[in-house]
């Protein structure tokens, strides 16, 4: 379960139930979730606050508790709490108005745009989709996986860091809610696995924090590997290296497929948007040459490294600020894939049946026409060059044969590359190394929304940020740390 100190959700029903669990310390805790809840219970008022108890209140909000000093009676009224006779329960009824925009109603419309048909705009539809919204999804190509989303298998898997750092807290959170999402729409075993993921740490990097600030709940997401894992990963005893229980690989066409078919959403390829207006509290979405493509009230940016090229073709009426920048890298990458048969023998028999990473990764067994591996994957800055390079197969192999020395000579001297193919994408990387999500702050964008800035992590991020900004746009309890929410949010760019 790996329930470290933080916040934690969990769906069930196909996402219409929701549990969100938080665990720390009180009242510190509490500050990571906005909620306008119908009831609390708590055991002591005191270790609370009234103050922080009236935060997660609407009219109406029935307070429960067992116990409670006398002073918090007249603090409770002040709050505006009502008191019954037992002294254990009170309504929340203040004669002032309660502001937070989570009391708000949520919006009467339920009608959205996605433009981008990848992990982060498939996730996003869904999410709202299962919330009751009609989507349309808008993409350029003329199928699926016409970006970084095309990748045939990735890895889903955690970060590590001595301090515990925001990129690897969001990063398990994402974890957690890509995992449950497979769960729920893709078959184990030939879409995706939670196969477990062994780490080889270079130069000592990734390291665990130590003693108890990596409880028995840490361990369960991450721990040092075993002897026979190392070896079954083709690495040495000595070697530095971390296993990943939960973790694995998907496949991220198969996530992008299997989210956008729902009933509430609609898919239209060979669609490329190349203007955005505003008109009438709606967005609309036209292509070169001016013809409407859509519009909706919600729209949602979710094309990746050409998310900024549509911010920047919206005229606003007053130059009252400077339309977001998002200071967008993109990265190149390319990966190797090769037919299992065509390995060595003893390759074929002893790879294993996890992922392997570190500098580069190695997925094999995977199915399609026949048993593939698949290793990855280079990565230039600003390189926008889609062809697939022979150099860059030749530095995947090297990098493979680092990555698992066993198997050195086997992968630089019998592995024909003339039978592999390659496949090469963008991916869109943001200088914090966090995603954007969400709406900005600029005065005339009010119903304009991204979903970008996924880098190398589109499978592990893609379904925690969708889920994100739904619960944002539907005045929701976050499915996360409202600390880490705001480390992700659009309007860091404007
Ligand atoms: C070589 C490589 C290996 C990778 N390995 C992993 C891995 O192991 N694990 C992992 O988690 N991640 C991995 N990634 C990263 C992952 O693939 C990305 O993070 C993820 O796919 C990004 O999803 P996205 O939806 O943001 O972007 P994309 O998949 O690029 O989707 C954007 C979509 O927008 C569409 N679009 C763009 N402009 C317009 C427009 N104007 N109008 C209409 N449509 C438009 C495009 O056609 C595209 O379909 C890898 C990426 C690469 C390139």
């Amino acid at each position: 379960m790996g329930l470290l100190p933080g916040v934690h959700r969990f769906v069930f029903e196909q996402g219409q139930i929701q549990l969100t669990l938080c665990i720390g310390d009180t009242p510190q805790i509490a500050k990571e979730i906005d909620i306008a809840s119908h009831s609390i219970c708590v055991d002591h008022i005191d270790t609370w606050g009234v103050k922080t108890l009236a935060r997660l209140c609407k009219p109406g909000t029935h307070l429960q508790w067992h116990n409670a000093s006398s002073d918090c009676m007249a603090e409770l009224q002040s709050a505006g709490f009502q008191i019954d006779s037992s002294k254990q329960n009170a309504c929340y009824q203040p004669p002032w108005q309660v502001k937070s925009a989570m009391r708000q109603p949520p919006e009467l419309f339920k009608n959205a745009i996605v433009v981008g048909a990848g992990l982060a705009g498939s996730a996003v539809a869904h999410s709202l989709a299962t919330r009751g919204w009609k989507v349309q999804v808008l993409d350029q190509g003329e199928t699926l996986g016409a970006g970084a989303s095309g990748l045939p298998a990735g890895i889903l898997a955690t970060h590590v860091s001595p301090d515990n750092n925001v990129l690897s807290r969001i990063t398990r959170d994402g974890v957690r809610a890509t995992i449950q999402r497979a769960q729920a729409l893709l078959d184990h075993g030939l879409d995706w696995s939670l196969s477990s993921l062994l780490e080889h740490r270079y130069a000592g990097k990734r390291e665990l924090p130590k003693g108890h600030r990596w409880p028995e709940a840490g361990h369960e997401w991450s721990t040092q590997a075993t002897t026979p894992q190392k070896l079954a990963a083709g690495l040495t005893e000595q070697t530095a290296a971390l296993w990943h229980n939960l973790a694995g690989w998907l496949q991220p066409q198969s996530l992008v497929k299997a989210q956008l078919k729902h009933h509430n959403i609609e898919l239209l390829t060979e669609q490329k948007v190349a203007q955005l207006h505003a008109h009438n509290q709606q967005w609309q979405c036209s292509d070169a040459q001016g013809k409407l493509i859509a519009q909706a009230p919600l729209l949602v940016l979710a094309n990746a490294y050409d998310a900024q090229a549509l911010i920047d073709s919206i005229k606003p009426s007053t130059q009252v600020a400077p339309l977001p920048h998002l200071p967008a890298t993109a990265l190149r990458g390319q990966v190797s894939i090769g037919p299992m048969r065509l390995l060595p023998p003893n390759m074929q028999q002893s790879l294993p049946h996890f992922p392997v990473n570190g500098h580069g990764s190695l997925i094999c067994h995977q199915q399609c026409q026949e048993p593939y591996w698949v290793v990855g994957s280079s990565f230039q800055r600003n390189d926008f060059d889609l062809q697939t390079r022979h150099e860059d197969q030749v530095s995947n192999m090297q990098q493979w044969a680092e990555l698992m020395p066993a198997w050195k000579d086997e992968i630089l001297n019998q592995i024909d590359l003339e039978q592999t193919t390659a496949w090469a994408a963008i991916r869109m990387a943001l200088p914090d190394r966090l995603p954007a999500v969400g709406a900005f702050s600029h005065p005339e964008l009010k119903g304009l929304t991204v979903c970008t800035g996924l880098g190398a992590r589109g499978i592990s991020w893609s379904v925690l940020c969708g889920e994100l900004l739904a619960a944002q746009v539907n005045h929701e309890p976050l499915p996360m740390a409202a600390s880490l929410a705001k480390l992700m949010a659009a309007n860091r760019f404007g």
